[in-house]
Parts: structure tokens; sequence; C-alpha cells
């Protein structure tokens, strides 16, 4: 077969699902999601589900998405062909699947009303086409609540329609119980081998437990009961059973003894519950990324180092980390031995929110992956520094009259898993762009280059309208907190380094050489957002202290192919990891402490102490007074503000100057 008529095959099977699901008046959907459970075998596929409303037709796997979809079609519509479905419902008028069967729907509708203490009515909306054969639009209605409008050319039967509708609405919601033939068998039913439970569980967790917790974090009641008699010798039984999730009575499997069968009951309930996105697989199994399968660029080194990295160190973390929407990290480059290290990475897209503003220093403002990263990477610095005084040295940090610097045969590189927001972040496909990998920054619009600040406890990022913002008014809430996007605090460090005021006081700037992404890649719009724009005019930052400059860093992407977005809702946890402290530390976004509600290790407070460790000065300064002391560092940004601003991206976002009063 030529490959046009495998496409008109392909098209074909697909669209005839679709057309069948229509004609029969149940809504067809194919949907297709990659298989997880062989991330680590490097074999991806994609399993299609074909549905016909909420109801379950068949699934089919494949190595792409499209494959898939046309085998889980196919199969679909065989399956109808040979089953006496609604297709061969009477008088070509499609057949109601009742969500309670046996039951008039308008009467069950009233039922649960009656129940939940609400009216249930049937309103007829309108109604269209000509006077003597006209066709009512009508929905059921439950106390103030609006159900979708159904169109029938008999009131009657529109009204058990529309009911219907309102029935299986309450039923997707899993407010009504659904009936137990709602759910395909799905032919799981061996009860030898061992049972693989790595798709939907966390390293050392069951599904049983997985379940159970599932069930408290929803507060919906869950149990296991046994379906059918036992069956067999007693010595030999077989056990039958279903897992049942707020009334809902998931498919029943079979097994040889009691946990075993509970296991097996609750994981066919999850793989449920993952099909209909109401249960979310722990990121590190799920993983936002792939790993790059064959290495062909420094970006695919840089992105490899960084997934395995993350995995090894989450493998051991017991929470939950679903909702991991960005990966950010800082790698060591070893010239000399040609080996790159992770040393520091990050997760997290939130900043906390004004009413946890703190002036003790120990809150994290923003625990956007890369700034996380950042702030993990300067505690390795401090431990850097720390050993560049002990007898054994640093092997990063060397002496040059007075001052560290960074030995010259290493340097330092930076991944992110997306297009860091702001300005790096806020381009179309359709502005054009060189992609290699040179810097030819593109200014199309006049929002390219603009200075942008995050959304206090949402995502995305908005151009900067003024400056000010006041402790009182943040904390009364009259002003919303107002962070600098990532593009605006990475095209910083470009020109002030990675250590910040505090450990500029010990060493020269510390610069990236690469920055790496893991999608969303545009050269044109990457390289003005984290470098170019600051150097636009260089005439206003040739003032820049000695060892300050703009540095353009080599920027690419990863090279396999467009990876899936992650498009789940996103959670406030964010994690950190930093070779100094060698341990995971888990933090809340939204309040910027731990997941204890302790302060973290890389709150300003944490890393003050840092400094004072390494520091013998003794004299009592604020935090503020202390980087000031800093006067090349301060300067350079100063510098770099007025120019960003003078170039027309608006002002630089300081927070209110009291957060950084604090003693220690
Ligand atoms: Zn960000
Ligand atoms: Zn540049």
């Amino acid at each position: 077969m030529d490959t046009g008529s495998l496409h008109q095959l392909q098209k074909n099977a697909i669209s005839a699902f679709m057309e069948y699901g229509q004609r029969i008046g149940r809504q067809p959907t194919l949907e297709c999601r990659e298989r997880r459970s062989r991330l680590f075998s490097g074999n991806q596929t994609f399993v299609a589900v074909a549905r016909l409303e909420d109801e379950v037709i068949c699934e089919a796997e494949a190595p792409n998405k499209k494959d898939a979809k046309t085998k889980a079609a196919d199969k679909a519509l065989r399956q109808m062909e040979a089953s006496p479905g609604p297709s061969q419902g009477t008088g070509g008028e499609p057949e109601m699947r009742l969500a309670v069967p046996g039951k008039d729907p308008v009467s069950a509708l009233m039922e649960y009303a009656q129940a939940q203490g609400l009216t249930a009515t049937i309103v007829v909306e309108g109604q269209t086409g000509p006077a003597h054969c006209p066709t009512f639009i009508m929905y059921a209605k439950l106390g103030d609540r609006k159900f979708e409008s159904i169109e029938h050319a008999n009131k009657k039967e529109g009204r058990k329609r529309a009911a219907n509708t309102a029935l299986l609405k309450l039923q997707r919601e899993g407010k009504i119980p659904r009936p137990r033939s709602g759910f395909c068998q799905r032919g799981s039913q061996n009860d030898s081998g061992s049972d693989d439970y790595k798709d939907i569980c966390p390293p050392r967790k069951n599904p049983l437990q997985v379940f159970n917790e599932l069930a408290q974090a929803r507060g919906v009641t869950c149990d296991v009961i046994e379906t059918a008699d036992r069956r067999g010798q007693p010595h030999d039984l077989t056990f039958t059973m279903a897992a049942v999730l707020n009334d809902i009575e998931f498919e029943s499997v079979t097994g040889k003894n009691k946990n075993q069968t509970k296991n097996r009951a609750t994981a066919a309930a999850l793989r449920q519950l993952l099909e209909t996105g109401d249960y979310e697989l722990p990121s590190a199994q799920r993983g936002a990324e792939r790993i790059p399968q064959v290495i062909r660029s420094w970006d695919d080194r840089i992105a490899t180092e960084t997934l395995q990295k993350f995995r090894s160190v989450v493998s051991d973390v017991e929470a939950d980390l679903s909702g991991r929407k960005v990966l950010a990290a800082i790698l060591l480059y070893d010239k000399k031995t040609d080996t790159l290290s992770v040393v520091s990475l990050g997760t997290g897209n939130r900043c906390i929110t004004g009413n946890y503003l703190c002036v003790e220093g120990s809150v994290i403002h923003d625990s956007h992956a890369e700034i996380i990263a950042a702030r993990g990477f300067r505690r390795y610095l401090y431990e850097e520094v720390r050993r560049s005084e002990s007898s054994g040295g640093s092997e990063v940090l060397g002496h040059t009259s007075g001052r560290l610097r960074l030995f010259r045969h290493l340097s330092f590189h930076l991944y992110i898993s997306t297009a860091p927001c702001g300005d790096g972040a806020v381009y179309t496909r359709a502005d054009p762009s060189n992609e290699d990998n040179v810097h030819l920054p593109v200014y199309r619009t006049q929002q390219h280059g603009l200075l942008r600040t995050k959304v206090e406890n949402g995502e995305g990022t908005i151009p900067v309208e003024n400056a000010s913002q006041t402790l009182d008014g943040i904390r009364r809430g009259d002003q919303r907190l107002r962070t600098m996007s990532c593009s605006d605090k990475i095209c910083r460090w470009n020109v002030l380094g990675l250590q910040g005021a505090l450990l500029s006081l010990r060493m020269d700037p510390i610069y990236l050489s690469s920055i790496t992404l893991g999608m969303l890649f545009s050269a044109g719009h990457m390289s003005r957002a984290v470098c170019c724009r600051a150097a636009r005019n260089p005439d206003l930052l040739s003032g820049l202290p000695t060892r300050y400059k703009v540095t353009h860093p080599e920027l690419g992407c990863v090279s396999e192919g467009p990876q899936n977005r992650v498009t789940d809702r996103s959670s406030p946890r964010s994690v950190n990891w930093n070779s100094a402290d060698g341990t995971v530390e888990l933090t809340d976004g939204a309040n910027g402490k731990t997941i204890r509600n302790a302060p973290s290790r890389l709150c300003k407070r944490s890393l003050f102490q840092c400094f004072s460790h390494i520091n013998p000065d003794r004299a009592r300064r604020t935090y503020r007074q202390t980087k000031d002391l800093a006067t090349d560092y301060r300067n350079s940004r100063n510098l770099f503000e007025d120019a960003m601003e003078t170039n027309g991206y608006g002002p630089w976002v300081r927070k209110p100057p009291e957060v950084d009063m604090f003693y220690l």
C-alpha cells in the first residue's frame, strides 16, 4: 500500500468513528496519552482511548499518536459493529444510554434532587425548525445549576434526554454512582506472574497505599470489596475484587490471595483514573522531559546530565512532586577531564503572595526553578570559598591577588526545561527569528525587550508599569507583590554574575558560559531576553567597573523534537538540591518556607549566615548594609538597571527596602 492510501485509511477510521458517534448522539472522543511505564527503557509508546461520552470502548497502543488513534478508532468500530449497541437502536433514533439503568431519567433526577434538598426541573428553552415540525431545545436545571441543552422533536422524549444528560454529568463528577457495566473490561485478570505497578505508583509504594492516599487527599471514601464468590479449593482460592472510590465501583479483577487481589483492584482503578485525568502520576516517573536517547549536541549532554541527576535525587523523596512544571540546573564543566556535573538544581514556578512578605529574611520570595537553582548555587559557592581557605583548597576557586576566581579550565552552564518566563517566553511563532546560535536579537514589536514582573500567585508575567512598591501597601493588599521575571534576572546575571552581592566581596563575577533550553527555544528571542537587550546601546554600560561585563552565553536547545508541553495544573511545591548540601529540600513556593514551615536553607537569612561563616569581620551590620559594602557590584547593578530603563524597557522593580534591613 502506498503512503497515500495508508493516509486515506487513517483518516477514514478516525473520521468514521467520529461520524458514528455524532450519528448516534453520543459524543465521540479519541484521547491519546504517552505510556510512561517504559520511560526508562527508551521505548516510547502512545495509548489512544476511544470513548463514547464517558464510556470507554477500547484502547490501542502504537509508537506514535496518529497510529494509536487510528488503531483505537478501527477497533472501536469493529467492536460496535459486532455488539448489539446503540447503533442498532430502533427506527434510526439513537438509543439513550441510561445513566441509571432500568429507571426513567426524569424520575431518577427528581429523586437525586430530593435527596440533596434541591429542586429539579426540565426547562424548554426554545424551539427551532418549521412550526408544523418543531425541534425543542431543553435543559435540566438542578437548583441554580443549568445542564447542557439538548434538542428533540418530541417534548416527552426530550425531557428524558435532558434529564439523562444531567445525570451523566453528575456521574462524571462522581456525585452519583456509575453503573457497573460502564467500565470496559480490560482483560487484566491474569492470576500468575509478577505485577508491575511502576506506571502508577511512586517507588516503594503499592497501589493500595496510593489509592488510599488519593481518597484521603480528596476527602472521599474508599474500599476494596469482593464482587464475586471465592472460587476453588480452600488451599487454592481465587478472589474477585473491585476498588470503590466515593461510591464509584471500578473494574473487578481476580487474584490468588487477598493482598495481591486488593493491589490489582486498586491498580485497575488508578489506571482508569489516570485515563480520565483524575489521578496524576508522580512526576519523577512521568517526567516532563525525556532524556535524549542520542546525544547529538552539547545541549543534549547538558539535558541528559540534568535529568538523570534530578531523577536520582528525587527518587528518595516520598512527597508527591506532581505539578512540577519547570526544572533548572547549574552545571560545572571541566575542560581538562571533559566532565560535566550538576552542582545545583531546582524546580518550581511560584512566588509568595504579599501577605507572606517577611522582614526577617526567612522566606524565599521567588521560587521559580531558575532562581531556586541560582540560590542553591550560592550555597555551593560558599562551600567552595570555605574550602579555598582550608588546607586542602578548592578545586573550583583559586586566589588571584587577594580575590577568588574560577579556574580557567572550568565553566558554569544553565539548563532550563523551557523558555524562562518574561521576555524570553512572550513571543509567538509568527515572530521571525534566526535559529542559529548567534546573538542576533529580534525586536519586532513594542513588547520585545520589556522588563516584566511575575504575577502574584499566578503564572505568566506583565510589563512593569511603575517601580514603587511599599511594605504596608503590599501587606494591606492594596498592592500586589511584584517580582522580576526570570528572563530579567538571567539578563542581570549576564552582567553582574551569578554570585550575588555578598559573594562579590570575595570573588570575581561568575558568568554563565551557556544556557540550554529543553523546549520552546528561539535564538532571536532568547538572545534578546537574556543578554543582547542589555547591550542594545553599548555606551550605557561602558562605565561598568573592571571585571564586570555583558556576557553573551552560548544558547541552544535539546535536539530531540518538540517535547510534550506539560499542561497539568501546577503545584506550589519546589525542590532544591545542591552538591554542597547533598540533600533534597522541599519548599512551598506560595509561602516561601519548607514544607515543615521552617525557613529554607535558600532564604536570605540562611545565605547571610553562610556569608558570616566565611567572613571574619564581626561588625554588626544589616543584610542591606553588608550588601552595600560591595560597591562594584552595586554600581554595576545601578548601571544595568539605568541602561534597561534608558533603552525603554521600563524600571526595575525592587522589593520594599524593609525586607533587607534584618540583622542575623
Ligand atoms: Zn520564571
Ligand atoms: Zn547576547
